[in-house]
């Protein structure tokens, strides 16, 4: 059974597309390569806005700032999260409009805030008194959105207490803005990364309507909602597809917020990581003893090279191989470096062929969002991830 874009659940992965597979079947790598087929950068982007209307997508670059990837979003007239002045300056040379820009990251550099302020961009985020007030000394005037933290995620990847302020503390934000010239215009939030059913939102956006409809109450005119992130991909477990996904999130939105002025979206995973396929070696297949039920497969891609998800055993990616629908037997997934955390997926072990060799290609599906990203620049002389777009 072969699931499409639309239909209301996936649960498999698509067949690689056909510019996939043609460019991996020519193709010989030297080294673990992503590729990414910039066209089904271009469906997701489209199936989300069908399903988020009028809301605007504001793609969070970090989890592919590749630069084919984010011309193709221009093109579609996408707007873009920046976490960092090299965020920022990537996006406008590529042609992003600065005021189809803002800066969500909530600690940011004065120097950033700054330079962001002289390119254009209006649109800022703060949790945190002193972040508001290194805004309004480098970026005096701009609007301000006050991101809220979330103690109800259901995600794979939950996001920890790291962002985001209570109730009161927001309230009390708004106000110190408001006295230092800049527009609290409205409230954030993450839902948490991999969030896979729209369902999964409606006690985090309980949450974050109360605050809303107090600061509301309070005097405070807010007119700015934005969702964040938490669109899923498909790695293995049943996910909405994302039109269908989309437009669950924003009927909640709409049932508890009413009609607000602009609701953004700021999807990174669920643009962009079903676009890239990782093609990558086994490097050793070994067995610890002759008793071992368990071989170990240690692969020229880990946890430092591109991996940095499988940690804590949390996004568990797809594996094809040239040999799949043979006998197969569990293994031990490790990377190549020599470090001991560099183990991939252990406490539930991955099923592959006998057969399998060192030499052999293995495809990890899915993997465009958060692997070229996170690779280090060469942990153990091991070069950073290579990225191709096609
Ligand atoms: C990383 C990030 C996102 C993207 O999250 P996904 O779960 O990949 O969609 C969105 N908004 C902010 C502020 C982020 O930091």
């Amino acid at each position: 059974m072969t699931m499409h874009f639309g239909e209301a659940l996936a649960s498999r992965a698509l067949p690689l597309s056909s510019r996939l597979e043609s460019y991996l079947a020519v193709t010989e790598f030297d080294r673990p390569t992503l590729v990414i087929d910039t066209n089904i950068v271009a469906q997701q982007y489209l199936a989300l806005k069908a399903g988020l209307g009028s809301a605007d997508i504001h793609y969070a670059v970090k989890a592919n700032p590749e630069r084919e990837v984010l011309s193709r979003l221009v093109e579609l007239g996408s707007h873009f999260d920046a976490a960092s002045r090299g965020e920022i300056e990537l996006c406008l040379s590529l042609g992003a409009r600065p005021e189809a820009i803002s800066f969500g990251n909530t600690v940011k550099r004065a120097s950033d805030i700054a330079f962001a302020h002289q390119v254009g961009i209006t649109l800022f985020a703060a949790d945190a008194e002193e972040e508001i007030e290194k805004i309004a000394h480098h970026a005096p005037g701009a609007q301000v959105y006050i991101r809220l933290l979330v103690t109800n995620s259901q995600a794979d990847w939950p996001l920890s207490r790291k962002f985001g302020c209570d109730r009161d503390s927001a309230i009390a934000l708004m106000g110190h803005a408001k006295m230092l010239g800049l527009d609290p215009v409205g409230i954030s939030f993450h839902v948490g990364s991999q969030t896979r059913k729209s369902e999964m939102w409606g006690a985090v956006l309980d949450e974050m309507a109360g605050v809303w409809h107090d600061a509301r109450a309070l005097g405070h005119d807010l007119r700015l909602l934005n969702i964040g992130g938490g669109f899923p991909a498909f790695y293995g477990e049943a996910i909405e597809a994302p039109t269908a996904y989309a437009a669950g999130v924003m009927a909640q939105v709409r049932a508890r917020f009413g009609a607000v002025e602009r609701v953004m979206a700021e999807p990174g995973r669920g643009l962009v990581a079903e676009s890239g396929v990782l093609a990558c070696e086994v490097m050793l297949v070994s067995r610890k003893s002759s008793l071992d039920a368990h071989r170990w497969v240690y692969l020229d891609i880990g946890r430092f090279s591109g991996l940095a998800e499988t940690e804590g055993e949390a996004i568990r990616y797809q594996l094809e191989t040239a040999r799949d629908g043979e006998a197969e037997g569990p293994c031990i997934l490790a990377g190549p470096s020599c470090d001991s955390a560099d183990v991939l997926y252990e406490k539930r072990p991955v099923h592959l062929p006998l057969t399998l060799a060192a030499g052999d290609r293995v495809l990890i599906r899915n993997a465009g969002a958060y692997t070229s990203s996170y690779s280090s620049v060469g942990f153990n002389g091991f070069p950073p991830l290579a990225v191709v777009a096609i």
